[in-house]
């Protein structure tokens, strides 16, 4: 089903989910004839203008369904840029959860799998996968802690209670040089990971870091941090295997 995104001067975003009926929102509605324009503007029937194109991915990401909490996209951003991933990767990712992190992941991969080890949950993040039109994403019903079939990868993210639990499966998974990155909200967990892989000879551990985004205000001579912000979300511990 063709979709836009209708988006105010100020950044007020609307999605169109369906374009064969007209648009209602708190600046009237705009006509199914002029939600057929792929770029440029619309004006609702009270005279506001707003801009009009295709959802991009990020768009649509916004979308998603949710079940489990997922990972921020800015903790996405720096564990696609210190691993460096891109069109040759291929990639495991546990738990899918709501399939945030693999979707955002399969859309710069060459071939991302995840596992899943809840039904609920392997429904969402495929659903998820469908809707953002993934086709190089493949989501298994299956428990890392009791291994991976996937040979040769060159990144494994974690997003698991227990991640110390899947070093062992990793070692054997991930190609020389490969990350293995662990996403965990708490410290112990962080702890724990990291001390599984520095009692190994077949892991460096490279760091444990936390990413604080805090937006700005900017209008006028109104500059300055934003009152509220997400204080924390997870920490993230990167290594890498020898
Ligand atoms: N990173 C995901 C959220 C993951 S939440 C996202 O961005 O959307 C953690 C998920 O791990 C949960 O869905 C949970 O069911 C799953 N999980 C827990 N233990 C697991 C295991 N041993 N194998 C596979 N999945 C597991």
């Amino acid at each position: 089903m063709a979709s836009r995104i209708l988006i105010t001067r100020e950044g007020k975003r609307y999605f169109v989910k369906d374009i064969s009926k007209d648009y209602h929102m708190e600046y009237g509605f705009i006509s199914k004839v002029d939600l057929k324009k792929k770029q440029g503007q619309v004006k609702t029937n009270t005279g506001t203008e707003l801009g009009i194109f295709e959802p991009s991915f990020s768009d649509l990401y916004r979308k998603i369904k949710r079940g489990p909490q997922i990972i921020a996209r800015k903790d996405i951003g720096f564990i696609m840029a210190e691993t460096g991933i891109g069109k040759n990767s291929v990639i495991l990712d546990s738990g899918a959860g709501s399939g945030a992190l693999c979707c955002y992941l399969a859309n710069y991969a060459k071939k991302v799998t995840a596992y899943e080890i809840r039904e609920d949950f392997l429904n969402i993040s495929k659903y998820n996968a469908e809707f953002l039109g993934l086709k190089n994403l493949t989501i298994k019903n299956k428990d890392i802690y009791q291994g991976i079939d996937e040979k040769n990868l060159d990144l494994i993210t974690l997003d698991l209670p227990e991640p110390w639990n899947v070093v062992e499966h990793a070692s054997k998974a991930l190609k020389s040089g490969g990350y293995l990155v662990s996403y965990s909200p708490t410290i112990p967990q962080a702890m724990d990971f990291a001390n599984a892989i520095l009692e190994r000879k077949d892991f460096a551990i490279i760091k444990t870091s936390e990413v604080i985004e805090r937006e700005w205000e900017m209008e006028g001579r109104k500059v300055r941090p934003k009152s509220r912000m997400i204080g924390h979300t997870g920490f993230l511990t990167f290594a890498r295997k020898i």
